[in-house]
């Protein structure tokens, strides 16, 4: 766990959860989402599977070469030349939450304890249908005020405009926000960048120290 904090904390400030690799681990489910949407890819572009798979690829290694950040998988799609509406209809219609991840009552006692005296966001890179979904699934969607997700703006973590529409709907100044994510290109940096805070996890087991850090 590494912390982005500034203290002395407020003890009323906002939480904006990352939902992947967050607020649950499962690699299976995290590689089947990813799967489903290169099927997708490989039928738009006329490819076979693998013929897709190696396009994101290439373009992931191209960045790497060049020492730019991970691109998120809808910014390659959109490079690839997939629409914002595909990207969003695509995941909406593929990836099901429900089958893959159940209820955590660990995590529902933490996020119950941190929403006593914070609000909790979600700012996702997912439709909002399947961010409501997954919060469902593990039995936590009444701790969140707030979901941001990819039809809201469109834009991908870790575009800024994601982080931009929370700010707008929290009303509260940046410093008095922490993200917590498990990718600091993605989740962290983008909030520093607009004056938030952040703590990057490595583990979803994490999220069950918050109440003692913010304390
Ligand atoms: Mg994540």
């Amino acid at each position: 766990m590494r912390l982005f904090l500034n203290p002395p904390l407020r003890r009323d400030c906002v939480l904006a959860f990352d939902l992947d690799g967050t607020l649950y681990d499962n690699p299976n489910y995290i590689r089947a989402q990813e799967e489903s949407q290169v099927v997708q890819l490989a039928q738009f572009l006329g490819l076979s599977f693998s013929g897709a798979a190696a396009r994101i690829r290439d373009i992931r290694q191209a960045r790497a070469a060049r020492n730019l950040p991970a691109a998120s998988l809808g910014d390659i799609f959109r490079k690839l030349g997939v629409s914002d509406n595909m990207i969003v209809q695509w995941r909406r219609d593929n990836i099901h939450p429900r089958d893959w991840l159940s209820e955590d009552p660990r995590l529902q006692s933490i996020l119950t304890i941190l929403s006593t005296h914070h609000e909790l966001a979600l700012i996702t890179n997912n439709p909002k249908s399947v961010a409501t979904e997954s919060l469902r699934a593990l039995g936590i969607l009444a701790c969140f005020t707030n979901i941001i997700a990819l039809d809201d703006t469109f834009k991908s973590k870790p575009h800024p405009a994601p982080y931009r529409a929370f700010l707008d709907v929290a009303r509260r100044p940046p410093e008095d926000c922490i993200v917590i994510g498990d990718r600091y290109s993605v989740d962290i940096e983008p909030a520093l960048g607009l004056g938030m805070q952040g703590i990057l996890i490595e583990t979803p087991s994490e999220v069950y120290l918050l109440p003692e850090i913010l304390e």
